[in-house]
């Protein structure tokens, strides 16, 4: 599945599908339900690529932790979906087989990285997907493709076996059609994992319900500011509206580090990812090097030809963030830029339940309409604060703008992931 997505195989697929139904998958949870998963999610026996050219042909030796859990409840895994390169792009057009397409226009992007897992569940390919979201790698691509996606909060879901890109700010998760799907596939995966040293105890056992009477919904003037698309704006205040009117409250709120946060999670981001990806080298991970040429230039030869523009950009970012001199000017102060955005959260969290506002600043861009990285950087702005604060978030679709998806964001307290379900649950029940 990774690569252009093209409609001609979906009779093939539906057939497949047919099969996949008869086919005794036991009586798991998710028995005979076809499942993408995104391609930085070990597969054993099956390729493993992060969308990148070094790790082509990489067969990896085991399961993911999620991977187990599914195949225990009986899912179909049905292919590894298309990304941009390690998760580190919006668009999922920074992968080296090429985009992929919005299903719901096809001369868009259909958002990032977990793309191909999002148009796989528009395109109607498979029922769920997981993806992974480290700055909104998944409420990104399910607001730009019309999708539920959630992030939960950092711990719940086992990263062993997720190849990390930014370990401190990613979580598996997953990516439906209608909220019940998505909390059914987080049913399985969430839950205590000995094999991640983040793992939390914190199993998830949750059947949506869409009772909010009397709830409080935070409402951050930052998330309906500069930079946000008037339109989308008005289409997700619209939606909120909705949540009024089954008894929700809403409180206006100010989350002021957002200043911050963008420049706070590139500078983690890129100085995580710089480790990292130090083990793409051609030796541990990668095409095996020249062993004729001095080690530095057959090193420098397998990583310059491996990875695409974007990865190298962030590899020297983080590289030179964290060198001698420089670490306590870019990536300490990160870190405290970073506390500041929890502690933002954790007192507005005293007043409310739950956090409200768009997903992304605006519908599915034009493919190649961003093509400086500080302008797709931006869009990550309504996404990124989730992560630094280790925060669930979903993204649940909304309305539409100029005839694409919005999705609106709901964000809660740490480990309460049921409750954002719950109030995603409810809207889409008062709109369907
Ligand atoms: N767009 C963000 C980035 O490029 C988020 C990516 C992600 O969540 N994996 O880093």
């Amino acid at each position: 599945m990774a690569g252009t997505i093209t409609f001609e195989p979906i009779d093939r697929y539906n057939a497949f599908l047919a099969t996949c139904n008869n086919a005794s998958h036991g009586s798991g949870k998710l028995a005979g339900v076809p499942v993408a998963i995104k391609d930085n999610i070990s597969t054993k026996d099956i390729e493993t690529t992060c969308a990148s050219k070094i790790l082509k042909g990489y067969i990896p030796p085991y399961d993911a932790h999620v991977i187990n859990l599914l195949k225990a409840e009986g899912a179909a895994i049905v292919g590894k979906t298309n990304m941009d390169e390690f998760g580190m792009g919006t668009t999922t057009e920074n992968s080296a087989f090429g985009p992929t397409l919005n299903p719901c226009d096809t001369s868009r992007v259909p958002g990032g990285s977990s793309g191909g897992s999002a148009a796989a569940v528009a395109a109607g390919m498979v029922r769920m997907a997981l993806g992974s979201d480290t700055g909104g790698s998944i409420r990104c691509p399910a607001s730009f493709c019309g999708i539920v996606g959630l992030k939960p909060s950092y711990g719940r879901v086992s990263r062993y076996g997720l190849i990390a890109y930014s370990n401190s700010l990613e979580q598996i998760g997953p990516l439906g059609k209608t909220v019940n799907d998505v909390s059914t596939l987080m049913s399985v995966i969430a839950g205590y994992d000995r094999h991640d040293t983040t793992s939390q105890d914190k199993p998830y056992n949750h059947t949506p319900a869409a009772e909010i009477k009397g709830l409080k919904i935070g409402i951050p003037q930052e998330y309906f500011g500069n930079g946000v698309d008037p339109d989308v704006a008005g289409v997700v205040k619209k939606a909120i509206g909705r949540l009024e009117e089954l008894g929700a409250v809403t409180v206006p709120c100010s989350i002021p580090s957002m200043e911050y946060a963008l420049a706070a999670y590139y500078v983690t981001t890129s100085c995580e990812a710089s480790s990292n990806l130090a083990r793409f080298d051609g030796v541990r991970y990668g095409p095996a090097p020249d062993t004729k040429k001095p080690w530095h230039d057959a090193y420098t030869e397998v990583r310059s030809a491996g990875f695409g523009t974007e990865v190298r950009r962030r590899i020297l970012l983080g590289t030179f963030a964290l060198s001698s001199g420089y670490y306590g000017k870019y990536y300490a102060k990160a870190q405290v830029a970073r506390a500041n955005v929890r502690a933002d959260f954790n007192r507005i969290f005293k007043d409310v339940d739950v956090i409200a506002g768009p997903t992304m600043p605006t519908v599915a861009f034009k493919l190649q309409e961003k093509s400086d990285p500080l302008s797709m950087y931006l869009a990550d702005i309504l996404t990124v604060p989730a992560n630094l604060a280790g925060i669930p978030a979903i993204s649940v679709p909304c309305g539409k703008s100029e005839g694409m998806p919005v999705g609106l964001q709901i964000m809660g307290r740490m480990f309460e992931d049921e409750r954002v379900v719950d109030v995603a649950y409810a809207y889409e029940q008062a709109v369907n």
